[in-house]
């Protein structure tokens, strides 16, 4: 039958790392919307659309072709037809990726996306921020990821090789704009999961997920 998995969480908590070992562990695929959001974030910047103009945001993201790989063993984003998969980590992209995903115009598309694209899956992995609160609410399974502000930063400074303390303010910023915003903040399920990957590591995370499904 069908297996949705929502996995939500702020950005070093493991989500990314945690979401494609689950979805291959169970033979599911995997989609990752915070790719979409930086993908339409690149074109913005692309379109040198200023980012308090809304309508305009707005109308690049109904204007682009989004193609998103569900593959979890390889991942792959283009827009347009051109691969954006290293281009969207950059730091243009992670500074302005907050601004572009609080147009609730955005949020709309991306997230009936999304739903199309788990449709089609007969099963799947999503990761996000609102995918157990607004994209899936019926998911099978909805697992909310923390970890402390000192361990996410680390995670985050050894992926960019920036400094920790500057990886730390950008974390910091990202998640306040992110769950302060008036449309589909970062916020837990009632009915989530809630697991501490500080405390318990990702590999054992994984193992808790994987049994967790296997019932
Ligand atoms: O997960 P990642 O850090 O790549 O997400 C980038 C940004 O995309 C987040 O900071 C947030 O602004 C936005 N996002 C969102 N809703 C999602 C996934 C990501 O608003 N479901």
């Amino acid at each position: 039958g069908q297996l949705v998995v929502a996995v939500d969480g702020p950005s070093g908590s493991g989500k990314s790392t945690i979401s494609r070992r689950v979805a291959q562990a169970v033979d599911a695929r995997y989609l990752d919307t915070g790719a979409m959001y930086r993908a339409v974030t690149w074109a913005v910047l692309r379109d040198n659309v200023d980012l308090t103009d809304a309508e305009k945001i707005h109308a690049v993201a109904a204007n682009v072709t989004l193609t998103i790989g569900t593959d979890p063993a390889a991942p792959h984003i283009s827009v347009d037809g051109v691969g954006v998969d290293r281009e969207i980590r950059g730091a243009e992209v992670t500074q302005a990726v907050s601004a572009v995903s609080a147009v609730p115009g955005v949020r709309a598309r991306l997230v009936a996306l999304q739903r199309e694209i788990i449709t089609e899956a007969a099963r799947i992995v999503v990761e996000g921020r609102d995918i157990g609160t607004v994209v899936a609410p019926d998911a099978d399974l909805k697992v909310y990821l923390t970890a402390s502000a000192d361990e996410r930063a680390r995670r985050r400074s050894t992926e960019n090789a920036a400094s920790q303390a500057a990886t730390a303010a950008d974390l910091a910023r990202r998640d306040r704009l992110d769950s302060t915003r008036a449309a589909d903040p970062l916020r837990q399920a009632d009915d989530a999961v809630v697991l501490d990957t500080t405390a318990i590591g990702i590999d054992e995370v994984v193992e808790r997920l994987q049994r967790m499904l296997d019932k």
